[in-house]
């Protein structure tokens, strides 16, 4: 019976961790996974974070079930935090907003509702490349996707035209996953004119946006900038599905705290969506955990708390700008014949360098660099002192 079950490949992103923690090489370095580190390379509780625990324990919380949509002051602030307080599709109540398991929760809800209420045969349209994991979503819920393209490799830009043409030929009330700002893993987004084009572009063609908003705050360091896709989407009047995640800005990784919302055009709509949703989370993991979630509620919540963590989210997207520029002047110091301005050109929490596959082995075996195969490396994993160290296997590397 299970003797036949053959083993599975480690996961690209995940497996970069486990085989980083088996090296022994005192030199190691893991730019695999996107979480951030502070300058020396630990992981890091936010103060807020830190604050709002403060709080809850000393209210001496019980440890109930929350209901199948979460917590309510934590759906409020999520949704506040997406759109700002006060947008008239929340005082329309024409959203739906179900808590769930962070961003890959969420969007696995998400996914679950395409495949039961949408058209059968609708294909979700991800770009090319994406973060590894979209894929396995949508396909473990028998939810066809197909790639637009995306990433310029000769410009390390946005190919638009290409995006554009993909979007114009996808059939109507086909899905559109975009990332909601600091793509993973390019670093590249689109322009604000661009956005502009591709929500008018979903409207024209009856394309369903679904935003993933996993690094709000890491494009810009300002939480309400990185929203500017989503609102635009929904101030031009288009429904939208959003899949956002704490992760990330909040530092809550293993708490595992997101949600999944439908920005729907009226308010009976937005009801029945919230039905639906709870009816596919229940048999998934029945309801969601509390503690995280009462943690992002009470930051987003509470106007000090609240900008106390804008200022720490600055910190946080300042350091990792610092670094890539200090890898840049590394990189351009060491071989000045290249151009090497894409790292700073690039946003968020990575760099994608270009490395093939075989030079990011060469990073690995031979510098005890570890990064994912597609070429990513993670800057939140980098601090100033390993800089040179690692500029010097990259163009190792690229040489070789
Ligand atoms: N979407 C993207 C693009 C991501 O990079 C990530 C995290 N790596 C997620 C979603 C989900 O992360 P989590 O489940 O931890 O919120």
């Amino acid at each position: 019976r299970f003797a036949d079950v053959a083993q599975a490949p480690p996961d690209p992103i995940l497996g970069v961790s486990e085989a980083f923690k088996r090296c022994t090489d005192p030199k190691k370095l893991n730019l695999g996974v996107g979480a951030y580190r502070d300058e020396n390379l630990k992981p890091m509780v936010l103060d807020v974070v830190r604050k709002a625990e403060a709080k809850i324990f000393a209210a001496n919380k019980d440890h109930e079930y929350l209901p199948i949509e979460g917590l309510d002051t934590f759906r409020k602030a999520t949704i506040d935090l997406l759109l700002g307080a006060g947008h008239p599709a929340i005082k329309d109540d024409r959203v739906a907003v179900i808590q769930s398991l962070s961003g890959t929760g969420s969007l696995r809800v998400g996914a679950a509702f395409i495949a039961r209420f949408l058209p059968k045969g609708t294909t979700v349209y991800i770009s090319n490349p994406t973060w590894g994991n979209h894929r396995n979503i949508f396909a473990d819920e028998n939810v066809e996707w197909k790639y637009y393209r995306y990433f310029d490799a000769d410009t390390v830009g946005l190919d638009f035209k290409g995006m554009v043409e993909d979007l114009k030929a996808a059939p109507a009330g086909s899905v559109v996953l975009l990332h909601g700002c600091a793509h993973n893993p390019t670093g590249v987004d689109p322009t604000a004119d661009q956005w502009a084009a591709i929500a008018d572009l979903c409207k024209e063609r009856n394309l369903l946006p679904f935003f993933d908003v996993a690094y709000q705050g890491f494009a810009t360091g300002d939480l309400d900038k990185d929203a500017f896709a989503p609102r635009l989407f929904v101030d031009k009047g288009l429904e939208v599905m959003v899949a956002q995640s704490y992760s990330k800005n909040l530092g809550l990784y293993g708490e595992r705290v997101g949600a999944m919302s439908i920005v729907t055009s009226d308010k009976d709509a937005a009801t029945r969506c919230l039905s639906q949703l709870k009816r596919l989370a229940r048999p998934l993991y029945s309801n969601p955990p509390t503690h995280g979630a009462r943690i992002a509620a009470e930051i987003v919540n509470d106007q000090e708390l609240f900008t106390e963590w804008k200022a720490e989210m600055m910190g946080m997207a300042g350091r990792i700008a610092r670094v890539r520029g200090e890898l840049q002047a590394a990189l351009e110091a060491k071989y000045p014949s290249k151009d090497w301005s894409f790292v700073t050109r690039q946003i968020g929490m990575f760099s994608f360098t270009g490395l093939t596959p075989a030079q990011v082995d060469n990073m690995t075996n031979k510098h005890a660099i570890y990064m994912t195969r597609d070429g990513r490396i993670s800057l939140a994993g980098l601090n100033s002192a390993k800089v040179d160290y690692l500029a010097e296997a990259m163009i190792d590397s690229v040489r070789n």
